[in-house]
């Protein structure tokens, strides 16, 4: 009984020290932000906050929001790092950009200490997705500018496995690769993993005959939707999990472990994570069931600091805890703000259309895409959405029917589908664009 008293107490004072920890990092965070930044010394002047008013981790919420198109327009102030940067190139290392899927990029330097952060951090979340010393990794994803490039090479040198710098565009290389190294993981986005299987299947390369050990996917949604993901486990008979970050705070925040049931906040110790309702920006409180915005705050960063910046990413909590022992929230990425369509007054993702579409394999391919008369979000039902059938199907009809269905059931809003014939519609090695608007003529 001492002894469980003992091991109890230990827990207890560990995971106060923790958040201890990080409330103590965030307090030297904003008061070198007051210090350094002229675009944070003037929001939290003028929201009348400051480091004083921390209490609590949770007293952030009383602090200002911070949003894409400012750190865009701090930029254009101040070009090129921006009125909210604290260093000046000559203490920056490294740039990446944002790619951003509204506007246009922006620079995100890093310091030594922001280099290293990035490498414990990401690093952090590919062990969590069990990647080991003996891994060779193959890197089928961007690799210049892009922070899920040399960031990703940095984490993985430093578990100790091996790094295969392919990029994008190099299927030929990949496979040259798979089957030079033996049995290799594949890292690169959901989609890439789908165009792959497809790519070799038309070389009559069975993907499974390559014995990849498993996929780590990130850089859109789809890696965590149920049938896409049964798709890519099927195509290459390996387990996948997929990982989130931003390019803005992080290269990759969230991992998930190898019981695949949602991803963990990896970066916990770096980046404190909140959720907001989108429309009225009240808190969410971590709870199964919930969805919200991803707001992060970096605990440490010396270039690029940013305080509750909007992510525009969407998240649904799946579970408080985890098998594996891991605490804290499980989660999915539903979507992006960006991207979300409003049929009949419902919040319509993309992405879980395309979570139908794949359902029904063998008999679609997988591939779709929402047609939009005009550009979203509110969209006149029914939604248009071109499906494309699988080679050989007789029951067209059939089909059709029964995916207008299942997405009015799963969905609650009409839709109507037009089948297309296989490889139609357009294939992407980085991310799908899931919705394309009508050509008028
Ligand atoms: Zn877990």
């Amino acid at each position: 009984m001492n002894q469980g008293g003992r091991t109890f107490r230990r827990i207890d004072t560990g995971v106060a020290t923790a958040s201890e920890l990080r409330l103590e990092k965030l307090r030297r965070q904003v008061a070198y932000l007051e210090e350094r930044s002229p675009f944070y010394q003037g929001k939290l002047r003028d929201a009348g906050v400051g480091v004083r008013a921390l209490e609590s981790l949770e007293s952030l919420v009383r602090f200002p929001l911070t949003t894409k198109q400012e750190i865009r327009e701090s930029q254009e102030a101040a070009p090129p790092l921006g009125r909210h940067a604290c260093v000046g190139l000559e203490q920056v290392v490294r740039l990446h950009a944002s790619t951003g899927t509204t506007g246009r990029p922006s620079w995100v330097g890093l310091t030594v200490r922001d280099v290293e952060i990035w490498t414990q951090l990401t690093a952090e979340s590919f062990r969590t997705q069990g990647i080991r010393r003996d891994d060779i990794v193959v890197h089928a994803a961007g690799l210049t500018l892009f922070v899920g490039g040399l960031p990703v090479q940095d984490a993985i040198e430093r578990i100790g496995a091996t790094f295969v710098p392919i990029g994008t565009g190099g299927s030929e290389k990949v496979l040259g690769a798979m089957r030079t190294l033996g049995r290799t993981v594949l890292h690169c986005t959901p989609s890439y993993a789908l165009y792959l299987a497809e790519w070799l299947r038309a070389r009559e390369i069975d993907p499974r005959s390559l014995r990849v050990r498993k996929l780590t996917c990130g850089g859109e949604p789809g890696a965590g939707q149920p049938a896409v993901r049964a798709q890519i486990e099927e195509a290459w008979n390996a387990p996948v999990t997929e990982g989130l970050g931003n390019a803005d705070m992080a290269p990759v925040i969230w991992g998930e472990c190898e019981h695949q049931v949602g991803m963990h906040l990896t970066g916990g110790e770096w980046v404190y994570a909140e959720l907001i309702d989108p429309e009225t920006e009240e808190p969410v409180p971590w709870e199964t069931g919930v969805e919200g915005e991803l707001v992060y705050t970096a605990l440490e960063r010396e270039c690029c600091g940013l305080l509750r910046f909007r992510t525009r990413d969407r998240l649904r909590v799946v579970g408080m805890d985890c098998v594996c022992g891991r605490p804290g929230p499980r989660v999915r990425c539903i979507g992006r703000t960006d991207d979300m369509l409003i049929v009949l007054g419902v919040n319509v993702f993309p992405a879980a259309i395309r979570d139908v579409v794949a359902e029904l394999q063998p008999r679609t391919t997988g591939a779709m895409q929402v047609v939009l008369p005009e550009p979203g979000p509110r969209v006149e039902p029914p939604l248009r959405v071109d499906v494309e059938h699988a080679p050989g199907v007789r029951d067209l009809d059939g089909l059709r029917g029964e995916l207008e269905t299942r997405i009015r059931e799963r969905l609650t809003i009409p839709a109507r589908v037009t089948l297309v014939g296989p490889g139609s519609l357009p294939r992407s090695e980085m991310k799908t664009a899931l919705t394309r608007i009508e050509e008028t003529r």
